[in-house]
């Protein structure tokens, strides 16, 4: 089986879907790799490295001839997509909730597609596929970082000739994979640091990395399935922004990571509590996307500076922004993938497998999650004929 790795096209977008290390590993199950020329120059694996550790550095237009599987970091463009043909693989991050058309169009042309978002993450069989998890964890040291780079002040308490400094303050909200390892990355800066989450299992996780959980008295568990948040009713959505206002007042460096899965992210930080900050005060909103963020008045892949002198950045694909320590850890997901997929030197797809039912998304020429199948109905009939069908998401702030 030829597996191949595409040079990633979207702007910005630095990583590599395998790294030079995985060869061997892949070559035992009877896969051997194709690389386009220039792949890993993002993540600063030249094509060297890659044909000394034993892969075919190619064209493009060689791998969408030759290949049988196709492995990306994130969704292909629409020019990748018209390449593709019937008994190809796709794996990769391919956000199929976000983008079920995409599904769509690959079923149509008869392409396998694969998301590794898809994976059941709580089964401890999957840790070693969990993409979410690795480059979560990238981004929300680079959020930390990123904080630091963007504050006034400095992170740790410092005593000099010149005078003390105090140590800042700085207050996660949302602490899953990325905020644990933001609350991680801020306390080695030397910053005293507090988290808050909807989920009471994450206080334990909070309190062990030396960090105080903040408990807000208006909003019970909002614990969903799975491990994760579910969305708050309006009330508590109101109770919640309100009551962080103070909270977040007493901080100069406040990181946002709160997400649900399928919906727009919650809005934590409200007008109200951004004018209640101090000048100075740096917020970063990992949640940042088009359909809104964690934070009034934050845009995806931009730094606003307020009228009362605070920094908002939008931070987007902070993972792609540390692309050799991401591509590494990305690499040995899609591998530990690919091999299980993998049978006598081929993809061996079956959806009874509690695995593959989560991330086979198209294959045989039909979209076979069901949850994006659902996606991908008819609006039901409406006094409203000409809205739209059924997006990711519904208005949630
Ligand atoms: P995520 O990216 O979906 O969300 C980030 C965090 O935002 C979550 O902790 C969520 O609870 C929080 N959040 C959502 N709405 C919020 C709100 N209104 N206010 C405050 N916080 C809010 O989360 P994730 O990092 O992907 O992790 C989700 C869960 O999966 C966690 O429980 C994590 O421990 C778990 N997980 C488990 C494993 C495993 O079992 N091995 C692996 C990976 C993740």
């Amino acid at each position: 089986m030829k597996a191949a790795v595409v040079k990633e096209t979207s702007p910005g977008e630095h990583r590599v879907a395998l790294v030079p290390e995985a060869i061997n590993r892949l070559r035992p199950a009877g896969i051997d790799v194709l690389v386009e020329s220039g792949a890993g120059d993002g993540a600063w694996l030249p094509d060297a490295a890659y044909a000394d550790a034993g892969a075919s550095i190619v064209s493009a237009a060689e791998i969408y001839r030759t290949a049988d599987v196709i492995l990306t970091v994130t969704r292909p463009s629409a020019a990748a997509v018209n390449e593709l043909r019937t008994g190809q693989a796709v794996i990769g991050m391919l956000a199929p909730l976000a983008d079920p058309e995409l599904a769509a169009t690959l079923a149509a042309r008869g392409v396998t597609a694969i998301s590794l978002d898809g994976l059941p993450r709580t089964l401890s069989r999957t840790q070693p596929m969990d993409a979410l998890s690795s480059q979560s964890n990238v981004a929300g040291y680079k959020a930390a970082l990123v904080a630091a780079a963007e504050f006034g002040r400095f992170f740790p308490m410092l005593i000099t000739a010149a005078g003390t400094a105090r140590p800042a303050k700085v207050l996660v909200l949302g602490t899953g994979v990325a905020g644990l390892q933001a609350i991680g990355t801020a306390r080695r800066l030397g910053a005293v640091v507090s988290g808050y989450d909807v989920r009471p299992a994450s206080k334990t996780e909070v309190e062990s990395l030396g960090a105080t959980f903040v408990e807000l008295t208006s909003v019970g568990s909002a614990a969903g399935q799975g491990g994760y948040a579910r969305e708050l009713t309006a009330e508590e959505r109101q109770a919640q922004q309100e009551e962080l206002t103070g909270h977040i007042a007493r901080h100069d460096v406040v990181i946002t990571t709160a997400q649900v899965p399928g919906r727009r992210p919650p809005l934590l930080v409200t007008e109200d509590a951004i004018k209640a900050m101090a000048p100075g005060s740096v917020i970063v909103d990992m949640g940042a996307s088009a359909l809104g963020g964690n934070v009034t008045g934050s845009r995806p892949g931009e730094t606003v500076v307020t009228g009362n002198g605070i920094t908002i950045v939008g931070a987007e694909n902070l993972a792609a922004t540390v692309p050799t320590a991401a591509s590494n850890a990305y690499s040995r997901n899609i591998s530990a993938m690919l091999l299980h997929l993998t049978k006598n030197g081929g993809l061996a797809i079956d959806t009874s497998d509690e695995i593959q039912a989560g991330v086979v998304i198209a294959h045989d020429g039909k979209v076979v999650h069901d949850g994006v199948a659902s996606l991908l109905l008819p609006a039901a009939p409406s006094p409203h004929p000409t809205q739209g069908g059924p997006g990711v998401d519904g208005p949630s702030d």
